[in-house]
């Protein structure tokens, strides 16, 4: 029989910190400002400039290490990570090296419903790189340009031990760790501006070997697609490689996306190679317990959490669960929603397929979505009263939403209220039985799968107005004779 090969998967993620200004000095952070416009000396690497820890960084690196299990450590160094590269004019990086921030934690996912717990290694702090930008195409440019507005952003690096055995797992890690970073209310996640990034190791091993394998690292991951196809790609490739006999090399390969293969860029630098040194401008930091205990008093409800109280609470199932809390402010809608209309699987119904459907298609955030909770309340009352049908209110769902308009006063306006006037329905119906002898013989003959015939008629001549219960009961009755 041949062996059979599994994939180890350990995940690498750089996350911008929603600070204002920057880690080491008090130029902005903001995101697409004109080049070079957000920097300083300090941040440009000049000579004598010194750095002074943004205390906000820490804030928000703690609460991550709390909300992950981790141990917070009462000291941590800063280092100075050496390596040249034109968008790093101190010719080193300041980061965390030996003895981070946070250690020994962990995060719970759920792939295919299913809990396991996935170690974190450490989280650390570190500043971000400038960026180069290169005119016209890289093959063709003459030459490049360097904005150090991203120079000094503070990241988190929060790594994973390899306990990822697919690249669906890899997946459902990094959704999870992007929500809790989200909820934490410290990166706001986008993947297209880099604000939440990652660096995949992978290796394979033959089934039932404890040993690692040789790993690769890839990069130029910028969407959970393609990190689940540079996986997949790679653990493939890596199979191959050893069951023909060859050997794994250490090296670090990029993704192409177009072409949905990864390709050798360069061979992995060792730490040795960095000449990590302890951080000479900059202190020790200490954190106390009081600062630690400080943070974990406010610390928001967490995905995790919210999920279970979703279960219980409002005793939904858990897929609706899973759409609903994977976004904050879509629970916080739905949760606005259920106050007013104290019917939780209809409201979830009504957020999963109409609202969610309008969000997307004016891709559009719940916490700016033009149609409030108290509207789709009032909506669902509107529907529960036989004020309208909800055939009716799905039907002008798109249009109150893009109004954000009051449904009551909506459907007033344009007469949509339901006909619940028996006598009013019955001079329809007497028109409809007139019309269609025929029909009225079958049924009367014994087939009676034609009443939804002559519901659809009354439907048709009342533009969908007759309370449907109300036009069952009276067509029935009509029929008989
Ligand atoms: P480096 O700084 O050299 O990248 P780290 O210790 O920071 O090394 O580890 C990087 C990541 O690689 C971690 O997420 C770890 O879980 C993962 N990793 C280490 N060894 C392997 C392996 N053999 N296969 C897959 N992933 C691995
Ligand atoms: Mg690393």
């Amino acid at each position: 029989m041949p062996d059979t090969f599994e994939g180890v998967i350990g995940l690498e993620v750089h996350a911008h910190l929603l600070t204002r200004s920057k880690i080491f000095c008090s130029s902005s952070t903001e995101f697409g400002a004109e080049p070079n416009s957000h920097t300083c000396p300090v941040c440009m690497g000049l000579p004598g400039a010194l750095p002074v820890l943004n205390k906000k960084v820490v804030d928000f690196a703690i609460r991550a290490g709390l909300a992950t299990n981790c141990t917070v450590k009462r000291k941590s160094i800063f280092a100075r990570k050496n390596y040249y590269y034109p968008d790093l004019p101190k010719g080193y990086q300041i980061s965390q090296y030996e003895e981070p921030l946070c250690e020994e934690g962990y995060l719970d996912i759920f792939p295919k419903g299913q809990k396991k717990q996935i170690r974190i290694k450490r989280i650390h702090m570190e500043e971000d790189a400038g960026k180069l930008v290169h005119e016209g195409a890289i093959e063709t440019s003459t030459y490049s340009l360097v904005d150090f507005n991203r120079s000094s952003v503070p990241l988190l690096e929060i790594v994973s031990e390899p306990d990822l055995a697919s690249p669906e797992e890899a997946v459902s890690y990094l959704k999870m760790l992007r929500d809790v970073l989200i909820y934490l209310d410290i990166c706001d996640g986008n993947m297209e501006e880099g604000s939440f990034r990652c660096d995949a190791n992978v290796s394979v091993r033959k089934v039932g070997d404890e040993k690692l394998g040789t790993r690769s690292e890839l990069k130029n991951l910028n969407s959970f697609r393609s990190i689940e196809r540079a996986l997949a790609y790679e653990i493939e490739r890596q199979t191959e490689v050893i069951a023909s006999g060859g050997e794994v090399v250490q090296e670090t390969r990029l993704f192409n996306v177009d072409e949905g293969v990864t390709y050798s860029m360069r061979g992995k630098e060792e730490a040795h190679d960095y000449r990590y040194f302890p951080e000479p401008d900059l202190v020790p930091l200490i954190v106390d317990e009081a600062w630690e205990e400080q943070i974990r008093r406010e610390l928001p409800e967490l995905p995790v959490q919210k999920m279970d109280r979703f279960l219980s609470e409002y005793g939904l199932p858990r897929y609706d669960v899973e759409i609903l809390t994977g976004d904050r402010a879509l629970a916080s809608y739905f949760e606005e929603t259920v106050a007013l209309y104290p019917e939780p699987k209809a409201v979830s119904n009504w957020i999963m397929s109409e609202l969610l459907r309008e969000l997307n298609n004016s891709n559009t955030s719940p916490s700016q979505s033009p149609f409030r909770p108290a509207h789709l309340a009032e909506l669902l009352t509107l529907i529960k009263d036989e004020v309208i049908s909800g055939k009716i209110g799905k039907e002008i769902f798109p249009e109150v939403y893009r109004l954000g308009a009051a449904p009551g006063v909506y459907i007033r306006e344009r007469g949509l209220v339901q006909i619940t006037d028996a006598d009013a329905l019955k001079e329809t119906i007497d028109g409809v039985v007139a019309r269609f002898p025929k029909e009225v013989g079958e049924f009367r003959g014994g087939k009676e799968r034609l009443l939804g015939f002559f519901v659809g008629q009354v439907m048709k001549e009342t533009k969908g107005k007759a309370n449907p219960k109300l036009l069952n009961e009276l067509l029935a009755d009509r029929l008989k004779r």
